[in-house]
C-alpha cells in the first residue's frame, strides 16, 4: 500500500521500519527531521513537510499524546486538510476517547475514514513486529488496513465500529499494567526489606500463580531497579492515567486505584523522573520504606 507514517518516536521508528520491510511504499515524517534518517536507509522516502505524508491511501500516526495528534491533524497544513477523500487516517498513539471520537467526526464530513488502533507492547515489540493491536472503525476501512496491521503486529483484534472503543480498552490496559506495577512494587519493597533477593522472589512468583508476561517484563525492571533508558516514558504512563480517570468521569465510574496511581506518578514526576521509565512508579515504595 502506499501510506503515510507521521511519529517516530521509540516506537513509529520500529513500526515505519516494520512496514517498510512488507514492501509498502512509506512516506515518513517527524516534528524533528533527523529521526527519518534510518528509515530513509530502509528505503522509505522523507516527507518534507506533514502533507506531502498525507498523499497515500492511508496515514498511520504514532504520537507522544492527544495535543499532538490534535496538532497535526488539525492545523491548517495537516492531516484533515490534505488526506485524499476515501483515504484512511489509523490513529495508533494512545490517546483520549474525547479525541477519537472528534477525529471520527471531522474525517467523516471531510470524507476520509478514520480508524483507532492502539497498541500493546513495548519498543522491542513494536521493532520485532509483535505488537498487539485492537482495531476499531468501519468494517471496511478496517478491512483495508489488514496488511498493514499484520505487518505490525503478532495479533490484531478487531473489536467494534466505534473507534473510541479501542482507545477505551487500551486505556483499560494500560491501567491494569500501572496497577500491577505499583503491586509489585509494594510486594518488592516488602520482602526485600526483610533482607529477601528480589530477583530470586521474582523467580518464585513467575514460575508459580504469576506467569503471566507483564509480571515479568516488569518484574524485572523493578527488581533490579533498571528505570533508564525509558522503553515507555514516566510522563507518557501519568498521560494514561489521566486519560482512563477522564473517561471514568464521563461514564460515571468511580476508579480509586486509578486515583490513587495518578497520585503515585505525580510524585514520581515530582522526584525528578521525567526521563524514567513508567515502572519506576514501582521504585517508589522501597524509597517509601527507607530502602
Ligand atoms: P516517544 O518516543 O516520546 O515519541 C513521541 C513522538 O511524538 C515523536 O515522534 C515526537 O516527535 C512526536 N511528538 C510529540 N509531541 C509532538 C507535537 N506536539 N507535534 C508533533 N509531533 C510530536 O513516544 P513513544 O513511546 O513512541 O509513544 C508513542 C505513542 O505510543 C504514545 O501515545 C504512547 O502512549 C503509545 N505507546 C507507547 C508504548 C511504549 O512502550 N513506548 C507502548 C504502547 C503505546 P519528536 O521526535 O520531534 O519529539
Amino acid at each position: 500500500m502506499r501510506i503515510g507514517f507521521i511519529g517516530l518516536g521509540r516506537m513509529g521508528a520500529g513500526m515505519a521500519a516494520n512496514l517498510v520491510k512488507a514492501g509498502h511504499e512509506v512516506a515518513v515524517y517527524n516534528r524533528s527531521p533527523e529521526r527519518a534518517a534510518p528509515l530513509v536507509a530502509l528505503r522509505a522516502s522523507a516527507a518534507p513537510k506533514l502533507s506531502d505524508a498525507c498523499r497515500g491511501d492511508a496515514l498511520i500516526t504514532m504520537l507522544a499524546d492527544d495535543q499532538a495528534v490534535e496538532s497535526v491533524a488539525f492545523r491548517d497544513e495537516g492531516v484533515v486538510r490534505h488526506l485524499k477523500t476515501g483515504a484512511i487516517h489509523i490513529s495508533m498513539s494512545t490517546i483520549s476517547v474525547e479525541l477519537s471520537e472528534r477525529l471520527a467526526a471531522t474525517h467523516a464530513e471531510a470524507g476520509q475514514r478514520f480508524v483507532a488502533a492502539p497498541v500493546f507492547g513495548r519498543p522491542d515489540a513494536a521493532a520485532a513486529a509483535k505488537l498487539f493491536i485492537v482495531a476499531a472503525g468501519a468494517v471496511g476501512a478496517v478491512n483495508a488496513c489488514n496488511p498493514l496491521f499484520e505487518a505490525l503486529s503478532q495479533k490484531y483484534f478487531v473489536i467494534g465500529e466505534r473507534p473510541e472503543l479501542a482507545n477505551l480498552v487500551k486505556l483499560s490496559g494500560n491501567f491494569l499494567l500501572a496497577s500491577l506495577i505499583e503491586a509489585l512494587g509494594e510486594a518488592m519493597a516488602l520482602v526485600g526489606k526483610a533482607g529477601l533477593d528480589r530477583r530470586e522472589y521474582l523467580d518464585f512468583l513467575t514460575s508459580t500463580l504469576f506467569t503471566a508476561p507483564a509480571y515479568k517484563t516488569y518484574g524485572a525492571l523493578i527488581a533490579e531497579g533498571r528505570f533508564e533508558p525509558a522503553g515507555f516514558a514516566a510522563p507518557l504512563g501519568h498521560k494514561d492515567i489521566r486519560l482512563t480517570l477522564a473517561a471514568g468521569e464521563s461514564l460515571r465510574v468511580p476508579m480509586p486505584l486509578a486515583s490513587l496511581l495518578h497520585d503515585r506518578f505525580l510524585a514520581l514526576l515530582a522526584q525528578g523522573g521525567e526521563a524514567l521509565d513508567w515502572s519506576a512508579i514501582g521504585g517508589l515504595a522501597a524509597k517509601d520504606a527507607g530502602q
